[in-house]
């Protein structure tokens, strides 16, 4: 019987929720509060949050909020004592009961939409995952879609288990030096501060992986993390048995040179197959997301010929059926390209195993299987190897059929099989406590199980103005005091002049219009378009009844010179005295970072050279927190702009000249700022209610939540494509 047979329940190999379970028999405080700690749940759950700050709010600060760090400092006496000083018990006991049911109860959406899933789980393989800022895997979108991901199917119940790898110093800390260059440090992560274990085959042993190359093997451990109730497990390459270098492999996220990725990758696709299997997992699915993974079928193809000795076409073929592949990028450049020489090196004894020869392997990366000028392409080899494959927006679904169309050159573009599920964001993760707190007030009880849906979020439309202002107002004066901090911290670490730190401390005002940008300083994502006139920039920043002030955030790739450049020209805006204080910087964007941005600012902006941006999520993340997005009409924006909610940039088209698109582009930028957003922004009423912005508001939350969310993107991808896939129904990719 093949690993893939349909009659999934039959020898169904482990329940995921109970194995996750074990061992959830704590009495003590102390006990529960670990056991909290150590399921990355609380990261999504307020109330446990606030119960860790409560033990030291100024510790919980410096430790980067990492629970487990904060209750190390703590013995189980000191504990009781600070509990009981606090009052804290009945909150602990509740939590802690509250996860119990969670990893226990079967009344989820999946157990009845996706029952079909229920013995064997999705294996969701990705090169980082953001889940939390203690936990530093992730360097931008790609991660932080990958945690959002993972943490809709444990709230929805989908069964789905998640491979990636442990990066020990993850991805760098940005500081600023005088001059506003990016230096880059990197930081050793402390694994016993972190909710890892060891992750045990069925007979106890710890699992470990060993990969073959041509010149030696790679060896990796197994970690296993609680994220709900999936379970991610990450491969660690600093083990005994590997050389010093290879013992440095995972050490960095896209830190190193091609070598060291198609290692990482060799590891993250075939290692994490291996992983699996010897945890005792069977998936269903095998769901890449991003080429990166790519070489994970090929393992499960290897396994097929070998345990029930079908050939490489008839394996690939089924294999293929059970496996969905995502594509993130839109940029040529963007896609890991690797010539035959790394590829030979890498996966010759797996090729010699699958018994092909060197061209037919170079040929699954190729476009043109017989073209020995062409590298071999991870985004090639994801769309040969499966039978499903999605962009990651409606435009970006278009953008990459277009892109691909020459590997179905017999068909037309509309026909070209790639679709696109939307990316969302997960909304207990990105709201604001005080939001959720206003819809806990007006939304119907448990609307949170039911997020997903429209109709729940009519109801935005019954909270009275003035409430939801001022919940907006109270969320603006915490990113202005995060701002002052973090500011007055960076000035005095950089030794500058007692005038400047204080000064620090009364940057921005709250009642001034606050545009946001937080993100990755790729260049294409143009950070620095707004200040491509700073007389008119300055104009506006000045005005002197309706003045806008800037906030921005983000890290560029240590090798991208130009995306630094950009950083430095708007870290220096404050020393323009044009400026007037009213630009600011701050350094090292990560999600907590992203987290007060966009729960704070006014207005988010994103201002990428179409068609250049997949998605974008993090102003899925400001909609529901009640900003309005200012956006060029590009990834989700493009589907999500209805002229009643939000404010578009441009009218979706581009020059194929950059310099007359950016021109253009900036230009409408303005525009839309001094025509559109100042005059409403500022049309208050007696009471200082700016009426026609806050209905703009709730159209947004109205309109856009639910349909941006992850638990909808989950629940498409369960429908469309797990589901199918894991009865092996194909869509008709039909690619050799
Ligand atoms: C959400 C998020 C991103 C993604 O932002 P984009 O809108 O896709 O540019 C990047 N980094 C962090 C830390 C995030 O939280």
């Amino acid at each position: 019987m093949g690993q893939f047979d349909s009659t999934l329940a039959a020898e169904a190999p482990m329940n995921h929720a109970t194995a996750a379970n074990v061992g959830m028999t704590e009495n003590t405080i102390y006990d529960k509060c670990m056991a909290l700690a150590r399921n990355l749940w609380w990261a999504w759950h307020p109330e446990v949050i606030n119960l860790f700050r409560d033990l030291d709010p100024i510790r919980w600060r410096q430790l980067d909020h990492n629970p487990i760090a904060l209750l190390k400092e703590f013995t189980p006496e000191r504990l009781e004592a600070r509990a009981a000083e606090m009052v804290l018990f009945s909150r602990i006991n509740y939590a802690y009961r509250r996860l119990k049911e969670y990893m226990t109860t079967n009344q989820t959406w999946a157990a009845t939409n996706a029952g079909v899933l229920g013995g064997r789980p999705v294996a969701y393989f990705s090169a980082e995952f953001g889940i939390h800022e203690s936990m530093p895997i992730y360097s931008g979108g790609l991660g932080v879609l990958s945690g959002d991901h993972i943490k809709s199917a444990s709230g929805l119940g989908v069964p789905l288990v998640a491979i990636g790898l442990f990066y020990d110093q993850g991805y760098f800390r940005q500081q600023l030096d005088d001059e506003g260059y990016q230096a880059e440090e990197y930081v050793d992560t402390k694994v016993e501060n972190l909710p890892m274990e060891p992750a045990l085959a069925p007979d106890g042993a710890p699992i470990t992986v060993c990969v073959d190359t041509r010149n030696g093997k790679l060896h990796a451990k197994v970690w296993q993390l609680k994220v709900g109730r999936v379970m991610l497990y990450l491969l660690d390459c600093d083990v005994e048995g590997n050389s010093p270098e290879d013992r440095e492999l995972t050490s960095r996220l896209y830190g190193g040179d091609e070598r060291i990725r198609i290692r990482q990758e060799l590891m993250l696709g075939v290692g994490g197959v291996k992983a699996l299997r010897a945890l005792g997992i069977y998936p269903s699915v095998y769901h890449l997301n991003e080429g990166h993974s790519g070489f994970a079928p090929l393992e499960v193809i290897r396994e097929r010929m070998h345990d029930d000795g079908v050939s490489f076409d008839d394996a690939l073929r089924e294999v293929a059926q059970h496996t969905v592949f995502t594509t993130h990028t839109p940029v040529p450049a963007g896609h890991d390209r690797f010539d035959g020489g790394l590829i030979e090196e890498h996966l010759g004894p797996l090729r010699d195993q699958l018994g092909i020869s060197y061209q037919q392997l170079m040929g699954l990366g190729r476009v043109e299987p017989q073209n020995e000028g062409e590298p071999f392409c991870m985004t090639v080899i994801g769309l040969k190897l499966s039978r499903r494959a999605n962009a990651v927006s409606s435009l970006h679904g278009y953008v990459t059929r277009r892109m691909w169309a020459h590997l179905w050159p017999w068909r037309v573009e509309e026909e070209i099989p790639i679709g696109h599920i939307t990316n969302g964001v997960h909304i207990p993760s990105w709201l604001a406590q005080q939001m959720t707190a206003l819809y806990d007030r007006h939304f119907p009880a448990k609307w949170m199980y039911r997020m997903g849906e429209a109709d729940v979020w009519q109801h935005i439309h019954d909270i009275d103005p003035g409430e939801l202002w001022e919940t907006h107002h109270t969320l603006k004066n915490l990113l202005l005091a995060f701002v002052r901090r973090r500011v007055s911290r960076q000035c005095r670490r950089r030794g500058e002049s007692d005038d400047i730190v204080e000064s620090s401390r009364n940057l921005l005002d709250p009642n001034i219009l606050t545009i946001g940008f937080g993100r990755r300083f790729a260049t294409y994502k143009r950070a620095t378009l707004i200040m491509s006139d700073q007389d008119r920039l300055s104009d506006l920043l000045n005005d002197k009844e309706r003045p806008i002030q800037l906030v921005f955030a983000g890290k560029a790739h240590p090798k991208d010179e130009p995306g630094k450049q950009f950083i430095k020209q708007v870290a220096n805006a404050r020393k323009n005295p044009k400026f007037n204080n009213r630009i600011v910087y701050i350094e090292d964007y990560d999600i907590n970072v992203c987290r007060h941005l966009i729960q704070g600012v006014d207005v988010w902006l994103n201002n990428p050279r179409m068609p250049l941006e997949a998605s974008g999520t993090s102003g899925q993340k400001a909609v529901l927190n009640g900003a309005l997005n200012l956006s060029i009409l590009d990834g989700w924006w493009a589907e999500a702009w209805s002229g009643n909610n939000g404010f578009a940039i441009g009218n979706g088209t581009s020059h194929v000249s950059d310099e007359i698109t950016d021109r253009r582009d900036a230009e409408s930028l303005y525009k839309t700022i001094e025509e559109q957003i100042i005059p409403i922004y500022y049309d208050r009423d007696v009471d200082g209610l700016p009426h026609q912005w806050i209905k703009y508001m709730m159209n947004s939350i109205s309109q856009l939540a639910w349909r941006f969310s992850s638990h909808r993107m989950v629940m498409d991808y369960t429908m469309k494509s797990y589901i199918p896939a894991a009865g092996g129904l194909s869509c008709d990719m039909n690619l050799r």
